[in-house]
């Protein structure tokens, strides 16, 4: 089970399962160098920095996204997000998802090319930085959620299940400007496991 949640702080880092050049050409070594080792750790960091000696430094990683404002917010929730975003990635992925996941999106969006239509335009319409998500309610009803900045479905009361970022961050250095190449790539190293995992958590 892919568990993002952490106890309480100091935060750490997520270890990567795969190598860093692993996912080339789609999401490149220098990529995941900038991406996991610069941008992420600094998240990491900021909050660690940001929660010391207060109440939250006792909360989980998920109780400070749900409860938490400003700062203290923004690096949570990016910590949060691209702990996700790195561990659904994966050289070898489950390319479609199968089982109640792969029924629920068929119910919710009409098919699985539908979905992934429905999602991609979402990834290209979301104006600046951000994050588009496939969400659940506890219901087990789908829904894709294309949130600016940190935006994390957990303050909707849904259960994240898998994640783009479109921050260009994420994607200058393989693709420049090009979103939507960005995006295309994605797909190919997206393990669907991890969503199934999450979904009905
Ligand atoms: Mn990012």
């Amino acid at each position: 089970m892919t568990i993002i949640d952490q106890p309480r702080a100091p935060f750490v880092m997520p270890e990567l399962p795969y190598d860093r050049a692993a996912l080339a050409p789609h999401i490149g070594a220098e990529t995941i160098d900038y991406h996991y080792g610069k941008h992420l750790r600094a998240y990491v960091d900021n909050l660690n920095k940001l929660v010391a000696d207060t109440q939250m430094a006792d909360q989980s990683l998920e109780e400070i996204v749900r409860g938490g404002a400003g700062a203290i917010f923004n690096n949570a929730a990016q910590a949060w997000n691209h702990t996700l975003y790195f561990l659904q990635l994966s050289p070898t992925p489950l390319r479609r998802p199968s089982g109640g996941l792969s029924a629920a999106i068929d119910r919710d969006f009409g098919s699985f090319d539908a979905f992934v239509e429905q999602f991609t335009k979402a990834a290209l319409g979301l104006f600046g930085s951000g994050w588009v998500w496939l969400a659940s309610d506890a219901d087990g009803k789908l829904t894709i959620d294309a949130m600016p900045n940190a935006g994390n479905p957990l303050t909707e009361g849904l259960t994240p299940l898998m994640v783009v970022d479109v921050w260009e961050h994420a994607y200058y250095i393989d693709h420049r400007n090009a979103r939507a190449e960005a995006v295309k790539a994605f797909w190919n190293v997206l393990d669907w496991r991890v969503a199934e995992e999450r979904y009905g958590l």
